[in-house]
Formats: structure tokens, C-alpha cells, sequence
């Protein structure tokens, strides 16, 4: 199947070719028909499958172009209305349709200026609610797209979505909801807003990118820093991705990684819009290869050719994880997924593996020597396929007249060598055949505390099994929005969704 046969218009088409795609991914291949057949939709699927093209190419494909807003995008973050809107911008753009993007902690006016001309507007609820709400623009778009729903309930945007629907004035409107999961308060909100919606699932192993291949490296709490440095110097990523749990860890890893001089950037809910499309331009460019960043504030985050995403901690939960590797292999390419996982943590890498229902493989961390044989492979080919040039010839000649011409060649060599040494101890971790016996262990353990009565095995050890209640607990003791987690915690109000976004 190809992208001609949706029967799409000529100028679409030729901007899916310039965008090198050559076949629709599965979501698309069920979604654009029926939206193209006049039909609300409720579609899930994980992240990464092509539900920004699903959406936006039969959309784009039945605006008349007539100067009104026909399409309004509502997206949780601004990062991705920047993504989507560009995604949108560039299958529109042979057809002349522009797109506007609207979100909070910029100017309104430009806004405003920008939404008149527009075709598709592409927004984050809280600023959009402010502009409906303040008479400062209307909208009657023929076509209304939610996208990562469940993330805008997580965040606490369900008052704002509502709002927004009461202001829009469309009675024939088509209304498209995407969703990454289908929870009981997302199917309620699709019965308000929906009008017999088709239903489109795209199952986990239809979704869960094949191209990533998935590994684990067993190590001692203590080790994390060595094993990854190790890792890198051993996968030698093009562009990378490492995730942590805390912006703490992200500030202190970042650092340690500069020092060992890596080219790296951060990205965490801390940061100002400014400085993190600033980061986020760096990690595109080239300019750093690799990101240390935290969950929230990658999320959605889309950059071609991430060779690889570290796990420097495992995620809580398994969608997290399918989050966070779903940054690399995007667009067809192949990717390599590695999470660093403590004894402890065994179970928990297990419970991941199910629910994803991927294989994640465990693995030894090469030994110094082995990656220095590699590099040493590695330097051969380098020098036996450099250019002479006339300069080194030139600086050759003038050695030679106080030096052995071998003595000149050890001397180069170890110049290079000694530019790529391999820091840290011989061994990391633990070795992959010992992981079974480890995991045996983990479990024994477990029911032996329970033999004794006593209630909560994990207790005093939250990473070794966490169960739901656990998760429950945690969210308790910090009741912020997914998106705010961390964040600071903003003066002693407590908010019940993202200030940022007004
Ligand atoms: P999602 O919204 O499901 O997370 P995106 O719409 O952001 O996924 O798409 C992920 C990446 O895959 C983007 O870089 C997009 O350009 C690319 N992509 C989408 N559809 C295709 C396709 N049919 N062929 C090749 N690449 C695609
Ligand atoms: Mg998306």
C-alpha cells in the first residue's frame, strides 16, 4: 500500500515524498480513510507511529484554503505544538495552507496576527482557552483534533478542553482523539465531545517499534557513572539521549559527562521556554550529541537520527519506558534502547519486559581491554585510510633529520591513542550469565519475607517491586501534575495545572 492510494491531492502527495516517507504506518493506513470518509475517530496508539501525518494529511487534504481557521490541533505542550505545527506546516505548504502555533508565556498580539492568517491553528489548552474566553478570537474550524489526550488529563487540562468546546461554534464539526492510552475519564470525555466515533486501535506489537533493539546491564548502585561512560565509549552514539528521574541527577550527570569531555546539553521542566528551544536547536544541529534530560520535559520530543537512548535509572512504569526509548528508531530508522538496572531493580526491569511484551536483553559491560582492542581496530582503519597531505610531509621531513623514521610513526600513534584512552576500572556490573542467578535470588527473597509475616514485601526497598498501591503511595506524596513533577514547587499554592501554559 502506498500513500496514493488514500487518493490524496497532488501538492500532499509531493510534500509526503519530500518528506521521504514511502509507506503509511499502521495507524495511518486505518485512520486516513475513515477521516476521509467524514468520520469522528477515538484512535489509539504508542508513540513514535505516525499519528501527527494520520490526522493531519486527511485534514489538510479537505480545507478549502478559504482564509478561516478549518482545523484546530489541541496538543499538551508547547514543545509538541512547535513539533506538530511544523509536521502540519509542512504537507500544507504546497497547498498554501499556513499554520499558526498558540501557547502560553509569549506574547498574545503576535498570536492573534498569526491565527488570522492561518488555516490550522495548533495549541496547548490554557492559552487557547484565555483567547476564546476573552472574545479575542473566534473560531469555527470544520475540524477539531485532540491529540495526546491522556497526557492533557495527566496534566489537568480537562477543564480547559471543556471550556474550549463550549466556544467553538461548528455544529458539522469532525472530531479526532488520539490517544497513547485509553483510560475510563478519556472514553467519558470522547462520549461528550464525539459524534459516533469510529474506534481505531493499533495493538502493541503492531505498535511497539520493531527497529529498537532493547538491552539491559546489571550493575551495582555505585557504578551507574562508570558503566554509562563505558557504554558510550563502547556504542559510540551519533546523537544520544539519557534519561533521569530528577533534574538533580540531570544537572550532576551533565557535568560529569562534560568533564569527561562529551559534547552535552540538558533539558528539564526547570528550564525557560527560551533556553529549551535553545537546547533543543543545539541537540538538532549537532552542536551537542548528547541530551541529558527528564522524562516530562522530553516527552514527544522528536530528533532524527537518536542512535541510541540510555535509561541511566529504569522509568516507574512501562509506559514511561515506552515513552523515553520511543526518542530513537524514529522514522524507520534503527535505534538501541539501554537501561542501567541495579539488582534491586530486577524485578522491575521484568514487569517492564511483560507489559511491554518485548524481549529486553541483558548484557555484560565490555571490559576496558575489550573496548580498547575495538578502538585499537578502529584507529587501524582510521590511519590506513588518511590522506597525506602536503603539510605533513613538510613537518615529516624536519623529523626525520633528528629522528628515526619508526620512532616518528610510535610517536604518532600514541598521540592518537592517548586522545582515546578508556577511563574507569577493567570490569563493570555484572556479568550477564550471573543475571539469572540474580533475579533468583530477587524472587526468593521476596517470599521469604512474606513467609515471615511480614505485610509489604518491597517496604524499605520502593524499587524492588512496585506494585500499583506503591505507584498510588507515590502519587500521594506529590500530588502535582504529571507535567510539574519536576518542576519546583511554585511559592506555597499548589496548582492544579501547569501556570506556564496561560
Ligand atoms: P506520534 O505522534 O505517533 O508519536 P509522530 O507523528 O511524531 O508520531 O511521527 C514520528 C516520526 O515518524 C516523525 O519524525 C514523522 O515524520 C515520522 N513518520 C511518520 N509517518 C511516517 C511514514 N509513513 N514513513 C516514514 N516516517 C514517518
Ligand atoms: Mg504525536
Amino acid at each position: 500500500m502506498t500513500f496514493k492510494d488514500f487518493n490524496l491531492k497532488q501538492p500532499i502527495l509531493q510534500a509526503i515524498d519530500e518528506a521521504g516517507f514511502t509507506e503509511p504506518s499502521p495507524i495511518q493506513k486505518e485512520a486516513i480513510p475513515l477521516i476521509l470518509a467524514g468520520n469522528d475517530i477515538i484512535a489509539q496508539a504508542q508513540t513514535g507511529t505516525g499519528k501527527t501525518a494520520a490526522f493531519g494529511l486527511p485534514m489538510l487534504n479537505m480545507m478549502r484554503g478559504d482564509g478561516s481557521v478549518e482545523g484546530l490541533v489541541i496538543v499538551p505542550t508547547r514543545e509538541l505544538a512547535m513539533q506538530v505545527s511544523d509536521e502540519i506546516y509542512r504537507f500544507g505548504k504546497n497547498l498554501g495552507l499556513k499554520t499558526a502555533t498558540v501557547y502560553g508565556g509569549t506574547s498574545y498580539d503576535k498570536q492573534i496576527e498569526r491565527i488570522k492568517q492561518a488555516s490550522v491553528v495548533v495549541a496547548t489548552p490554557g492559552r487557547l482557552q484565555d483567547l476564546l474566553q476573552g472574545g479575542r478570537i473566534k473560531l469555527s474550524p470544520k475540524f477539531v483534533v485532540l491529540d495526546e489526550a491522556d497526557e492533557m488529563l495527566d496534566m489537568g487540562f480537562l477543564d480547559e478542553i471543556t471550556a474550549i468546546f463550549e466556544y467553538i461554534k461548528n455544529e458539522d464539526r469532525q472530531t479526532l482523539m488520539f490517544s497513547a492510552t485509553m483510560p475510563p475519564q478519556i472514553r467519558k470525555l470522547a462520549e461528550k465531545i464525539l459524534k459516533d466515533p469510529k474506534t481505531v486501535t493499533i495493538t502493541k506489537s503492531e505498535s511497539t517499534n520493531t527497529s529498537i533493539a532493547q538491552h539491559y546491564y546489571v550493575v551495582e548502585e555505585y557504578e551507574r557513572d562508570d558503566a554509562l561512560v563505558r557504554l558510550i565509549d563502547y556504542k559510540n552514539p551519533s546523537k544520544c539521549i539519557i534519561f533521569c528521574r530528577m533534574k538533580k541527577e540531570v544537572d550532576r550527570l551533565a557535568s560529569h559527562l562534560t568533564s569527561q569531555g562529551f559534547k552535552v546539553g540538558v533539558l528539564h521542566g526547570d528550564m525557560e521556554q527560551r533556553q529549551r528551544e535553545v537546547a533543543i536547536r543545539g541537540f538538532k544541529s549537532g552542536a551537542v550529541d548528547i541530551f541529558v534530560a527528564t522524562d516530562v520535559a522530553a516527552r514527544g520530543l522528536d530528533v532524527n537520527d537518536v542512535s541510541h537512548v540510555f535509561n541511566y535509572h529504569i522509568p516507574f512504569d512501562s509506559e514511561s519506558y515506552v515513552h523515553r526509548i520511543g526518542r530513537t528508531g524514529r522514522g524507520g530508522k534503527s535505534g538501541e534502547a539501554i537501561t542501567l538496572v541495579s539488582p534491586n531493580e530486577l524485578r522491575t526491569i521484568k514487569r517492564i519486559e511483560k507489559d511491554v511484551g518485548t524481549k529486553i536483553v541483558t548484557q555484560s559491560i565490555p571490559s576496558k581491554s575489550e573496548v580498547q582492542s575495538g578502538k585499537k581496530d578502529e584507529l587501524i582503519a582510521q590511519i590506513a585510510s588518511t590522506k597525506i597531505t602536503e603539510h605533513a610531509i613538510e613537518i615529516v621531513k624536519t623529523l626525520q633529520h633528528k629522528i628515526d623514521i619508526v620512532a616518528i610513526a610510535h610517536m604518532l600513534a600514541s598521540m592518537l591513542v592517548e586522545k582515546q584512552e578508556i577511563k574507569g576500572k577493567e570490569k563493570i556490573g555484572f556479568k550477564a550469565e550471573d543475571v539469572e542467578k540474580l533475579l533468583q535470588k530477587a524472587i526468593a527473597g521476596r517470599d521469604d519475607r512474606n513467609r515471615r509475616g511480614r505485610s509489604g514485601g518491597s517496604r524499605g526497598k520502593p524499587s524492588f517491586n512496585r506494585s500499583r498501591n506503591d505507584r498510588d503511595g507515590d502519587r500521594r506524596g506529590d500530588n502535582r501534575p504529571r507535567g510539574d513533577r519536576d518542576r519546583k514547587p511554585s511559592g506555597g499554592q499548589r496548582s492544579n495545572k501547569p501556570k506556564s501554559d496561560k
